[in-house]
């Protein structure tokens, strides 16, 4: 089973592109779902940040107030160590548990689609890195759309995550997504061939082919 990672800033497309490898056959799994699942209403995760950072977490329905603590450890650095204490070892055991499965199913590709597969170092370990690349003012203007944003949220958010280069230059395959949404299928279907033969997946990074 090769395992390849699928990253991108924000507004690249990366989702999009998840989900037109899944049509197409592959085993996608998504780190957000993962690491929303480690702290779902019942689970280990949920109980061990409530320990730790307490109740006031909670919202009315019981579940994690994801954006409370979120804007409690942007401002914590302690606190976020603590949180990432719990969350990735979690995090972590799961992913692994999903693996084991699709393993066990006789699965030959699985896309990992996580935004920060670079900046923690995490792609290494992967049989290949693709990378969905989109221009800046095309980004925002998906990310406001979607998400509802004004320009200057939308901007902070593509700014907090950072790292185009570096994600760039650890890329062995990138989907430049600049145009349609057919423009996209068709460079997918390329890709999608390529992922049958084995890594290496070596296409130069930004580069198209
Ligand atoms: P990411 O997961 O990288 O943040 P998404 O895949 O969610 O990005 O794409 C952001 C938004 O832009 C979504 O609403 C998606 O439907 C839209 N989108 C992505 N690629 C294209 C495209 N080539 N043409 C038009 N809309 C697109």
């Amino acid at each position: 089973m090769k395992v390849y990672g699928l990253t991108g800033g924000i507004g690249s497309g990366k989702t999009t592109v998840a989900r037109m490898l899944r049509e197409r056959g592959a085993e996608i799994i998504d780190a957000d779902q993962v690491a929303r699942s480690v702290v779902q209403p019942g689970s280990v995760g949920l109980s061990r940040i409530i320990d730790t950072f307490g109740a006031e977490y909670l919202d009315a329905s019981g579940a994690l107030d994801r954006k409370k603590l979120g804007e409690m450890v942007f401002s914590d650095e302690g606190a976020r160590k603590k949180l990432e204490a719990i969350t990735h070892p979690l995090i972590a055991l799961e992913t692994a548990r999903l693996l084991d499965e699709l393993r066990a199913r006789g699965v030959a590709i699985v896309v990992y689609e996580a935004a920060l597969l670079v900046q923690n170092g995490t792609y290494r370990g992967l049989d290949g890195l693709i990378n969905v690349e989109a221009k800046s003012g095309v980004r925002q203007g998906r990310v406001q759309a979607r998400d509802g944003l004004d320009d200057t949220h939308a901007l902070q958010r593509i700014a907090s995550q950072g790292g185009n280069a570096e994600r760039l230059a650890a890329a062995d395959w990138t989907l430049e997504n600049d145009g349609s949404l057919e423009a996209l299928a068709t460079e997918v279907d390329l890709l999608w061939g390529r992922l049958h033969s084995g890594p290496p997946l070596g296409k130069p990074s930004g580069g198209g082919r």
